[in-house]
């Protein structure tokens, strides 16, 4: 019998099987996106696509719990059909200070919107806590968000701290830190499927939230179908990938590719070709070796600095 080593499959590039999660503002439609999810019986909020809950594609007894030192960065595709709970995160010191583990900077890109679809970030100038805490108090929080429109290509980059909801209407590629901290500071007094409302942390919320916490809609300067940089901080940097013919990632360093348009073909330095659809993550661990990616493809690359990439440290 052959005992496969978890340690030796994460060396080689490898794909991911999405975790799908109902939400109150999801869809039950997801066939643009995932064509073996047509009608759920739930409405889907998010696909993650590298949570520690996540299976390897080919090995589905072995999570991303299962990476050496814990996988640092979560993927997810948002389904908003209808607005999001207003929410802020904590950031490190906090969540730790709190006993709850790291804390959760976060990145959108719009890959499709609406007309009119819209993201809150940060308050309105002028607004303060305190007339923050009222309003959600009244269920009117999200009144006093700084809202703003957004069309496919945008990035809006979210540090800890920052007040943010969002609307309906589009679909985002977030990634975000491995966490699951979030305070829920206004969520309209929507009850789910048993007839509960959601919890909410208003008083923990405000504790950690700062009105302007320097996030919002970055100016990347890229025209769309053009590669480049969307967004860089301490726990990820975010790149905008578009290639004809081939593209190869420098090699040593974590990264993941999430193929914003059609399949994406990736030879790895040995072995068989990996197949990488739509919405889904290939990962590309530091030990892969020189990896290329054939034919036309779009994808958002996402790349961990260090430290968070030292495996098992
Ligand atoms: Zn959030």
């Amino acid at each position: 019998m052959v005992v496969l080593d978890p340690h030796r499959l994460f060396e080689r590039p490898f794909r991911v099987a999405p975790y799908f999660s109902p939400r109150l503002w999801g869809t039950r439609d997801l066939r643009a996106w995932y064509p073996e999810h047509g009608t759920e019986s739930e409405p889907i909020g998010e696909a993650w696509l590298t949570a520690d809950r996540c299976h390897l594609w080919q090995h589905p007894d072995l999570t991303l719990a299962q990476w050496p030192g814990g996988f640092p960065l979560l993927t997810k595709f948002l389904f908003p059909h209808d607005k999001l709970s207003v929410q802020v995160h904590p950031n490190d010191a906090q969540a730790a200070a709190a006993g709850i583990g790291r804390g959760k900077t976060e990145m959108w890109y719009v890959v499709a919107a609406d007309p009119g679809a819209q993201l809150g970030v940060d308050l309105a100038p002028g607004t303060t806590l305190e007339q923050l805490e009222k309003a959600c108090e009244a269920g009117a929080g999200a009144e006093l968000l700084n809202w703003f429109p957004v069309q496919a290509g945008d990035t809006v980059f979210v540090p800890a701290g920052t007040i943010h909801a969002i609307g309906a209407g589009m679909v985002l590629c977030e990634v975000q830190q491995q966490s699951d901290n979030t305070y829920r500071l206004d969520d309209f007094g929507r009850r789910d499927s048993q007839g509960r409302l959601r919890e909410l942390h208003l008083k923990q919320g405000l504790a950690v939230a700062r009105p302007q916490a320097g996030g919002g809609l970055q100016k990347t300067g890229l025209s769309s179908g053009e590669s480049g940089l969307l967004v860089a901080c301490a726990y990820f940097r975010v790149e905008r990938r578009v290639w004809h013919g081939a593209y190869r990632p420098s090699a040593g360093r974590l990264r993941l590719l999430i193929p914003l348009q059609g399949e994406v073909r990736l030879q790895p330095a040995e072995g068989e070709p990996l197949m990488v659809p739509l919405a889904h993550a290939v990962v590309i661990p530091p030990t892969a070796g020189p990896v290329e990616l054939q034919g036309t493809g779009v994808a958002l690359e996402v790349t961990v600095p260090d430290p968070c990439d030292r495996r098992g440290a």
